[in-house]
């Protein structure tokens, strides 16, 4: 087992599907018990837990909307009192949307902002107090290539998970000295539901322009979240680390 969760909690944000379900399953596997949130997928969430006890792990699902203050609050209220004191956060619950400059409205913005923005500050909130406390935690956040570079089609997404990277490294600054690390994973394509509705011939020329020629997997993001949340990576504090393919260099 590259990791060893035993005894430790952790909250991952929008875990029904995709990335967010894979970092559930990675993290149980290594012992964690685990709560998922979701907004709407009911069912999926279900099949999720029943997957994670399944495989010998504590599971849970709450349901609640990341985007709204109250609700992120509960959602951190009721998975310490089922699980015990939160180790682990990973706020993943993100959308994302496709669209021209002058097709897309305040609605649409806002929304993004929303869920992308606002949804990771307030699960942050809720949690870091009791880890600042306690002395212990670890935060990742999914942001996205889209953070780093431009993306003309996707001007409020890519403004959103610019501004998950900012957040990341001033927030990581702030908490690391109380042993609470803050760090963001941003991938470039990753096959998962989210990329359903993007044009094929668009995803045919994003797969082209990746040196490592295809779409990444869930796992591979899992993976790195793993390392993030781990001891093996407790010099890396703010940071946002790239699984892409080779798309995006950071300097
Ligand atoms: P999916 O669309 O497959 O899953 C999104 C998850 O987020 C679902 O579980 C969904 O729950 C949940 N969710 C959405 N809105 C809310 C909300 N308001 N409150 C609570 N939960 C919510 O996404 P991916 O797995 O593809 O993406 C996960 C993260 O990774 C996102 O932040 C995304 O921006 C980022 N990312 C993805 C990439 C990709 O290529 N796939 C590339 C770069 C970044 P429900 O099922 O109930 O709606």
């Amino acid at each position: 087992m590259p990791h060893d969760f035993t005894n430790k909690t952790a909250v991952v944000t929008g875990g029904t599907r995709g990335i967010g379900r894979a970092i559930a399953q990675k993290l149980a596997s290594y012992g964690a018990r685990v709560c998922i949130n979701y907004r709407a997928s009911a069912e999926l969430a279900e099949q999720v837990v029943a997957e994670l006890r399944e495989a010998g792990a504590e599971a849970i699902a709450i349901q609640t909307d990341v985007s709204e203050q109250e609700e992120a609050r509960r959602l951190i209220k009721e998975a310490e009192q089922q699980l015990g004191p939160i180790d682990f956060l990973i706020n993943n619950a993100g959308i994302f949307d496709v669209v021209a400059h002058d097709e897309f409205d305040e609605q649409l913005w806002h929304q993004t902002m929303k869920v992308n923005v606002d949804g990771v500050f307030y699960c942050t909130w809720a949690v870091k107090d009791a880890m600042v406390a306690r002395g212990y935690g670890r935060i990742v956040n999914i942001a996205s290539i889209a953070g780093l570079e431009a993306k003309p089609y996707s001007i409020a997404y890519a403004t959103s998970k610019a501004a998950v990277v900012g957040f990341t490294r001033s927030l990581g600054q702030a908490l690391a000295s109380d042993n609470v690390r803050v760090n963001a994973v941003a991938p470039g394509l990753i096959d998962t539901e989210i990329l359903h509705g993007v044009d094929p011939a668009l995803l045919e020329q994003l797969i082209e322009l990746t040196p490592a020629k295809r779409i990444g997997q869930v796992d591979e993001v899992a993976d790195l979240v793993s390392f993030l949340l781990s001891d093996e990576s407790d010099f890396i504090v703010g940071q946002t680390m790239v699984v892409s393919g080779g798309r995006v260099n950071l300097p």
